[in-house]
């Protein structure tokens, strides 16, 4: 497969090298493996499949342009992501695949010892796209916060951001702790940027006993 992917562990933040038979899924942080042919469009109708299918052309990345995939847990934002990440791989992308809080764990250890500039090009200058996966699960301190600010800011106009998260956007100041700074990121954020806001039933939890344990029981009439 043509060049390449870096990305970063969930536990631990040293990238994968690159390498020319990489694919997102090489790097730990990369949950799993799986393509658009894979995704049951069908299941998942309130996804754009048309826009999905376009973003896939990767037009996007050299218009420098942001792809937010939102929804609930288990709607596909992730498999979305990694698909698109490997359509990026094949037409030779750069693509560094890492989950939120592996970014912001890695960045903090490295501000701990005086090497954020070093460790902050990682996530800025050294692929051409950026996949931040799980935005919004862990609430950030605003010393974290200001480290995605920084990441958002260098990319701004000039390389790519896929980032999913199950937290819609009135919900960011909250998880941002600080309502200035999640206006700032959002602004950047959006400012060029293909959104997929996905609202249907989590695909983990299609088998329908367990779809209806998860479900309110129905109201008496
Ligand atoms: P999310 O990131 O929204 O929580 P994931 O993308 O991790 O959800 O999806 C959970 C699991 O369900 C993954 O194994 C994924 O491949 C699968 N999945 C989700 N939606 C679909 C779909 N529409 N078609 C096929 N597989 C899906
Ligand atoms: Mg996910």
């Amino acid at each position: 497969m043509p060049p390449s992917s870096t990305g970063s562990s969930k536990k631990r933040s040293p990238p994968a090298k690159s390498a020319a038979s990489e694919t997102p899924s090489s790097s730990p942080a990369c949950p799993f493996l799986k393509t658009l042919d894979q995704f049951d469009f069908a299941f998942q109708p309130s996804v754009d499949r048309a826009l999905v299918l376009d973003l896939a052309a990767l037009a996007f990345l050299a218009q420098k342009e942001n792809v937010l995939l939102l929804g609930p847990p288990g709607v596909g934002k992730t498999h979305l992501a990694v698909a698109l990440a490997i359509c990026a791989c094949q037409q030779g992308t750069s693509v560094y695949f890492t989950g939120l809080d592996a970014m912001i764990r890695a960045l903090a250890a490295a501000d701990r010892v005086g090497k954020l500039d070093a460790k902050l090009r990682s996530y800025t200058t050294k692929s051409q796209l950026l996949v931040l996966d799980e935005v919004g699960y862990q609430p950030l301190s605003r010393a974290e916060a200001n480290y995605l600010f920084h990441v958002v800011s260098a990319r701004y106009e000039r390389s790519s951001l896929i980032w999913t998260s199950n937290k819609s956007v009135t919900e960011w100041p909250e998880v941002f702790g600080d309502r200035a700074l999640a206006t700032a990121i959002l602004d950047r954020l959006l400012h060029h940027c293909h959104v997929l806001a996905i609202q249907g039933h989590s695909y983990r939890l299609r088998d329908r006993a367990l779809a209806a344990l998860a479900s309110p029981p129905p109201r008496p009439n």
